[in-house]
């Protein structure tokens, strides 16, 4: 059965899109540490991050530092913090958060957002990519 991610690529399932290429895909966290906070998916399914061959991994980093730099450019933070936990769904992605300070990189401190401040914020970063 496809990941909930995959469906997300698919188009199956809303998101809020950051951007994507040829092999990766970006969108918001639904439940994010703070606000921009966005998930980065190769979209080959695969559950572990060290699984991916070495191409798909270093696609996938690559992506993630210019997403990561768009974030910085546009989410005021100390910086911008990246982790792959996968506890939850079993499809790599890589969190990029961004950091006010040790709180957001906890994953029990939660923001709430409307759905205009995902919009806002998506537009925001996907914006600052171009
Ligand atoms: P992990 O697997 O790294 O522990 O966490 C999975 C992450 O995916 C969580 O931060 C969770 O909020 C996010 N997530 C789970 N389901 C969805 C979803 O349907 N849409 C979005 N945008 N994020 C999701």
């Amino acid at each position: 059965m496809p990941s909930i991610f995959t469906k997300i690529i698919n188009g199956e399932i809303p998101c809020y899109k950051i951007a994507e290429d040829a092999d990766n895909f970006a969108f918001l966290d639904i439940n994010p540490n703070a606000k921009g906070h966005t998930l980065c998916v190769p979209k080959k399914e695969v559950d572990r991050l060290l699984d991916l061959d070495e191409e798909a991994y270093l696609k996938l980093m690559a992506f993630s530092r210019k997403v990561g730099q768009a974030i910085e450019a546009v989410v005021p933070c100390e910086r911008v913090g990246m982790s792959v936990i996968g506890l939850e769904v079993p499809h790599v992605h890589v969190h990029l958060i961004p950091l006010q300070s040790m709180k957001n990189a906890t994953f029990q401190y939660k923001e709430s957002l409307t759905p205009k401040e995902f919009e806002k914020v998506a537009e925001q970063i996907s914006g600052a990519l171009k």
